[in-house]
Protein backbone atom coordinates (compact mmCIF):
# COMPACT_ATOMS: atom_id res chain seq x y z
CA UNK A 1 0.00 0.00 0.00
CA UNK A 2 1.45 3.28 -1.04
CA UNK A 3 1.35 6.35 1.70
CA UNK A 4 0.08 9.52 0.52
CA UNK A 5 2.61 11.66 -1.24
CA UNK A 6 2.38 14.52 1.46
CA UNK A 7 0.71 15.08 4.96
CA UNK A 8 1.37 16.86 8.15
CA UNK A 9 4.52 15.04 10.06
CA UNK A 10 7.98 14.56 9.15
CA UNK A 11 9.09 13.23 6.33
CA UNK A 12 6.15 14.26 3.83
CA UNK A 13 4.82 17.33 6.43
CA UNK A 14 4.56 21.06 5.28
CA UNK A 15 8.22 21.89 5.47
CA UNK A 16 8.64 19.27 2.21
CA UNK A 17 5.79 20.07 -0.01
CA UNK A 18 7.86 22.27 -2.39
CA UNK A 19 10.11 19.48 -3.24
CA UNK A 20 6.71 18.05 -4.98
CA UNK A 21 4.48 21.36 -5.22
CA UNK A 22 6.62 24.19 -6.13
CA UNK A 23 3.59 26.60 -5.98
CA UNK A 24 4.39 26.09 -1.93
CA UNK A 25 7.11 28.63 -2.11
CA UNK A 26 4.90 30.60 -4.59
CA UNK A 27 4.02 34.10 -3.68
CA UNK A 28 0.21 33.90 -2.78
CA UNK A 29 -0.14 31.17 -0.34
CA UNK A 30 -2.23 30.67 2.25
CA UNK A 31 -2.72 30.56 5.29
CA UNK A 32 -0.76 33.68 6.81
CA UNK A 33 -0.82 35.33 9.88
CA UNK A 34 -3.53 38.74 9.21
CA UNK A 35 -1.87 41.76 11.41
CA UNK A 36 -4.67 43.88 12.24
CA UNK A 37 -2.95 47.04 12.16
CA UNK A 38 -1.75 46.22 8.36
CA UNK A 39 -5.17 45.50 7.28
CA UNK A 40 -6.58 48.41 5.09
CA UNK A 41 -10.13 49.22 5.46
CA UNK A 42 -11.94 48.99 1.91
CA UNK A 43 -15.05 51.21 1.68
CA UNK A 44 -15.75 49.39 -1.40
CA UNK A 45 -16.09 45.72 0.06
CA UNK A 46 -19.84 45.07 0.51
CA UNK A 47 -21.51 42.51 2.86
CA UNK A 48 -21.46 38.93 2.38
CA UNK A 49 -24.35 37.17 1.53
CA UNK A 50 -24.65 33.29 1.71
CA UNK A 51 -27.76 31.63 0.18
CA UNK A 52 -27.40 28.11 1.35
CA UNK A 53 -30.15 25.19 0.27
CA UNK A 54 -29.96 22.30 2.76
CA UNK A 55 -31.49 20.20 0.04
CA UNK A 56 -28.26 20.46 -1.81
CA UNK A 57 -25.98 18.84 1.20
CA UNK A 58 -24.86 15.02 -0.19
CA UNK A 59 -22.67 13.03 1.84
CA UNK A 60 -19.85 12.99 4.68
CA UNK A 61 -16.17 11.25 3.30
CA UNK A 62 -13.04 10.45 4.79
CA UNK A 63 -10.23 11.90 2.76
CA UNK A 64 -7.19 10.66 4.95
CA UNK A 65 -6.27 13.98 6.16
CA UNK A 66 -9.65 15.20 7.18
CA UNK A 67 -13.23 15.15 6.25
CA UNK A 68 -15.50 16.75 3.39
CA UNK A 69 -18.64 17.02 3.73
CA UNK A 70 -19.87 17.74 -0.09
CA UNK A 71 -22.97 19.19 -1.87
CA UNK A 72 -24.36 19.31 -5.17
CA UNK A 73 -23.22 21.53 -7.68
CA UNK A 74 -24.77 21.24 -10.76
CA UNK A 75 -26.78 24.34 -10.50
CA UNK A 76 -27.13 27.69 -8.67
CA UNK A 77 -28.93 26.50 -5.03
CA UNK A 78 -26.25 27.12 -2.52
CA UNK A 79 -24.49 30.27 -3.62
CA UNK A 80 -21.94 32.53 -1.90
CA UNK A 81 -22.36 36.44 -3.46
CA UNK A 82 -20.92 39.92 -2.53
CA UNK A 83 -17.91 40.64 -0.52
CA UNK A 84 -14.90 40.87 -2.64
CA UNK A 85 -16.65 38.99 -5.26
CA UNK A 86 -18.05 39.46 -8.66
CA UNK A 87 -21.11 37.44 -9.62
CA UNK A 88 -22.02 33.90 -7.16
CA UNK A 89 -19.65 31.31 -6.37
CA UNK A 90 -21.24 28.16 -5.74
CA UNK A 91 -20.88 25.76 -2.39
CA UNK A 92 -18.91 22.65 -3.06
CA UNK A 93 -17.86 21.40 0.52
CA UNK A 94 -16.92 22.30 3.89
CA UNK A 95 -14.20 20.75 6.47
CA UNK A 96 -12.06 21.81 9.49
CA UNK A 97 -8.31 22.23 10.39
CA UNK A 98 -7.38 21.40 13.52
CA UNK A 99 -4.47 20.71 16.18
CA UNK A 100 -2.88 17.54 18.78
CA UNK A 101 -3.73 20.35 21.34
CA UNK A 102 -6.44 22.59 22.19
CA UNK A 103 -3.47 25.38 22.18
CA UNK A 104 -3.28 25.56 18.46
CA UNK A 105 -5.23 24.24 15.25
CA UNK A 106 -5.98 26.86 13.26
CA UNK A 107 -4.53 27.55 10.15
CA UNK A 108 -5.03 31.84 9.95
CA UNK A 109 -3.63 33.71 12.87
CA UNK A 110 -4.75 36.74 14.11
CA UNK A 111 -2.36 39.52 15.18
CA UNK A 112 0.22 36.11 16.28
CA UNK A 113 -2.70 34.35 18.13
CA UNK A 114 -3.72 30.34 17.40
CA UNK A 115 -7.15 29.36 17.61
CA UNK A 116 -8.80 25.88 18.01
CA UNK A 117 -9.41 24.95 14.85
CA UNK A 118 -10.84 26.40 11.42
CA UNK A 119 -13.74 25.92 9.81
CA UNK A 120 -13.74 26.46 5.47
CA UNK A 121 -16.58 26.61 3.30
CA UNK A 122 -15.40 25.97 -0.05
CA UNK A 123 -17.12 27.81 -3.31
CA UNK A 124 -16.50 27.79 -6.74
CA UNK A 125 -16.69 30.53 -9.92
CA UNK A 126 -19.86 28.75 -11.75
CA UNK A 127 -20.41 31.59 -13.62
CA UNK A 128 -16.87 31.87 -15.41
CA UNK A 129 -15.94 27.44 -15.28
CA UNK A 130 -17.58 24.34 -15.53
CA UNK A 131 -16.54 22.59 -13.14
CA UNK A 132 -15.21 22.69 -9.55
CA UNK A 133 -11.92 21.10 -10.92
CA UNK A 134 -11.34 23.27 -13.50
CA UNK A 135 -12.36 26.03 -10.95
CA UNK A 136 -9.92 25.11 -8.49
CA UNK A 137 -6.61 26.26 -10.66
CA UNK A 138 -8.01 29.68 -11.96
CA UNK A 139 -7.44 32.83 -9.71
CA UNK A 140 -10.82 33.85 -10.10
CA UNK A 141 -11.74 29.53 -9.54
CA UNK A 142 -12.74 29.51 -5.56
CA UNK A 143 -13.87 31.81 -2.65
CA UNK A 144 -13.46 30.25 0.82
CA UNK A 145 -14.74 31.37 4.05
CA UNK A 146 -12.58 30.59 6.73
CA UNK A 147 -14.16 30.77 10.39
CA UNK A 148 -11.87 30.85 13.17
CA UNK A 149 -13.10 28.40 16.35
CA UNK A 150 -12.39 28.99 20.15
CA UNK A 151 -12.36 26.18 22.87
CA UNK A 152 -14.98 27.05 25.03
CA UNK A 153 -18.81 26.15 25.62
CA UNK A 154 -19.76 22.86 23.09
CA UNK A 155 -21.24 24.52 19.43
CA UNK A 156 -24.54 22.58 19.18
CA UNK A 157 -24.28 23.34 15.23
CA UNK A 158 -21.41 21.13 15.18
CA UNK A 159 -23.48 17.97 16.78
CA UNK A 160 -25.11 16.18 13.39
CA UNK A 161 -21.76 16.75 12.03
CA UNK A 162 -19.74 15.01 14.99
CA UNK A 163 -22.52 12.52 15.10
CA UNK A 164 -21.88 11.41 11.13
CA UNK A 165 -18.06 10.55 11.95
CA UNK A 166 -18.62 7.61 13.30
CA UNK A 167 -19.98 5.83 9.59
CA UNK A 168 -16.92 7.48 7.98
CA UNK A 169 -14.17 6.65 10.68
CA UNK A 170 -11.41 5.32 8.10
CA UNK A 171 -9.61 6.39 4.83
CA UNK A 172 -12.24 6.18 1.72
CA UNK A 173 -15.43 5.68 3.77
CA UNK A 174 -18.02 8.03 2.74
CA UNK A 175 -21.63 8.20 4.42
CA UNK A 176 -24.94 10.20 2.87
CA UNK A 177 -24.87 13.51 4.92
CA UNK A 178 -28.00 15.17 3.73
CA UNK A 179 -30.54 18.54 4.49
CA UNK A 180 -27.59 20.65 6.22
CA UNK A 181 -26.97 24.12 5.95
CA UNK A 182 -23.82 25.09 6.36
CA UNK A 183 -24.72 28.67 7.81
CA UNK A 184 -25.91 27.68 10.52
CA UNK A 185 -22.92 27.96 12.14
CA UNK A 186 -21.29 31.41 11.02
CA UNK A 187 -20.79 33.66 13.81
CA UNK A 188 -23.92 36.59 14.24
CA UNK A 189 -21.61 38.86 12.83
CA UNK A 190 -20.00 38.16 9.05
CA UNK A 191 -17.38 41.28 9.07
CA UNK A 192 -14.33 39.76 7.16
CA UNK A 193 -10.93 40.45 6.21
CA UNK A 194 -10.06 39.19 2.54
CA UNK A 195 -6.98 38.59 0.64
CA UNK A 196 -5.94 36.64 -2.21
CA UNK A 197 -4.34 33.34 -1.32
CA UNK A 198 -3.92 29.43 -1.99
CA UNK A 199 -5.41 26.36 -1.42
CA UNK A 200 -3.82 25.26 2.25
CA UNK A 201 -2.33 21.72 1.28
CA UNK A 202 -1.38 20.54 -2.13
CA UNK A 203 -1.60 21.04 -4.66
CA UNK A 204 -1.64 24.54 -3.29
CA UNK A 205 -3.08 26.28 -6.38
CA UNK A 206 -3.24 30.07 -5.83
CA UNK A 207 -6.61 30.12 -6.76
CA UNK A 208 -8.47 31.47 -3.86
CA UNK A 209 -10.03 34.58 -2.33
CA UNK A 210 -10.17 34.00 0.77
CA UNK A 211 -12.58 35.74 3.44
CA UNK A 212 -12.03 35.65 6.86
CA UNK A 213 -14.59 36.44 9.37
CA UNK A 214 -13.61 38.75 12.65
CA UNK A 215 -15.87 36.87 15.02
CA UNK A 216 -15.12 33.42 15.74
CA UNK A 217 -17.70 30.70 17.18
CA UNK A 218 -17.31 28.07 20.04
CA UNK A 219 -16.24 24.49 19.94
CA UNK A 220 -15.47 22.33 23.33
CA UNK A 221 -12.38 20.16 24.10
CA UNK A 222 -14.42 17.46 23.66
CA UNK A 223 -15.70 18.01 20.18
CA UNK A 224 -12.27 18.91 19.05
CA UNK A 225 -11.03 15.34 20.58
CA UNK A 226 -13.66 13.81 18.04
CA UNK A 227 -11.65 15.18 14.99
CA UNK A 228 -8.95 14.00 16.08
CA UNK A 229 -10.34 10.74 17.11
CA UNK A 230 -11.29 10.14 12.77
CA UNK A 231 -8.55 7.97 11.33
CA UNK A 232 -6.10 8.22 8.06
CA UNK A 233 -5.64 4.87 7.71
CA UNK A 234 -8.11 2.38 5.53
CA UNK A 235 -10.38 -0.19 7.20
CA UNK A 236 -7.88 -2.94 8.35
CA UNK A 237 -5.10 -0.61 8.52
CA UNK A 238 -2.86 0.41 11.71
CA UNK A 239 -5.11 3.17 13.78
CA UNK A 240 -3.15 6.18 12.91
CA UNK A 241 -5.88 8.79 13.87
CA UNK A 242 -5.86 12.43 12.52
CA UNK A 243 -4.30 14.49 15.42
CA UNK A 244 -3.38 17.82 12.80
CA UNK A 245 -4.14 19.20 9.59
CA UNK A 246 -3.23 22.46 9.75
CA UNK A 247 -0.43 24.68 7.54
CA UNK A 248 1.73 27.01 9.37
CA UNK A 249 1.16 30.45 8.39
CA UNK A 250 3.09 31.70 5.51
CA UNK A 251 4.90 34.43 4.25
CA UNK A 252 3.05 37.82 3.00
CA UNK A 253 5.24 38.90 0.04
CA UNK A 254 3.63 42.14 -0.02
CA UNK A 255 0.22 41.27 -0.50
CA UNK A 256 -2.75 43.74 1.30
CA UNK A 257 -5.13 42.27 3.49
CA UNK A 258 -8.31 44.24 3.15
CA UNK A 259 -11.00 44.76 5.76
CA UNK A 260 -15.27 44.94 5.38
CA UNK A 261 -15.26 46.81 8.76
ZN1 LIG B 1 -9.23 24.08 4.47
Amino acid sequence: MSSPDWGYDGDNGPEQWGKLYPIANGNNQSPINIKTSETKHDTSLKPISVSYNPATAKEIVNVGHSFHVNFEDNDNRSVLKGGPLSGSYRLRQFHFHWGITDDYGSEHLVDGVKYSAEFHIVHWNSAKYSSFAEAASQADGLAIIGVLMKVGPANPNLQKILDALKSVKTKGKSAPFTNFDPSVLLPSSLDYWTYFGSLTHPPLHESVIWIILKESISISSDQLAQFRSLLSNVEGGKEAPIKHNNRPPQPLKGRTVKASF
